[in-house]
């Protein structure tokens, strides 16, 4: 099909035409039946105003979404933060059998800037020293 390459005015018009809409210009090809690179040495010889092609549009959609996807990350963070704080005023240590019902968690108040009531810190200070 040679007459897909020939421009006539009409196909000149439209070309125009959907250049101002902003089309990609793959899209304009498409509807024209010409080719993408046709297209854009044609606009380019008509001195259409030079445009953002589709790749760099797709960069900035590209963009915006991991703009999004760090926003909604840092949500669900921010949560995880604070619920970690909130546990962390209540000492977590483990009494009892995990196994058996009567295990729970401590729940004192913590000893100020240790991760568990006095009692416990000493517990786990401890432990810590003889393990290393
Ligand atoms: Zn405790």
């Amino acid at each position: 099909m040679s007459s897909n390459n020939t421009w006539d005015d009409l196909k000149l018009k439209k070309l125009q035409d959907l250049w101002k809409q902003g089309l990609p210009i793959s899209k304009i090809g498409e509807m024209l039946g010409v080719s993408r690179n046709s297209i854009a040495g044609k606009a380019h010889r008509m001195g259409l105003p030079k445009r953002n092609s589709p790749i760099s549009s797709d960069d900035k959609s590209s963009l915006q979404k991991r703009k999004d996807e760090v926003v909604d990350e840092n949500i669900p963070l921010k949560i995880k933060l604070r619920s970690v704080q909130w546990s962390r005023t209540k000492c977590c240590w483990p009494e009892g059998d995990p196994k058996q019902k009567n295990f729970k968690f401590c729940g004192k108040d913590i000893y100020p800037g240790r991760p568990y009531c006095d009692k416990h810190s000493l517990l786990a200070y401890t432990n810590t020293r003889e393990n290393s």
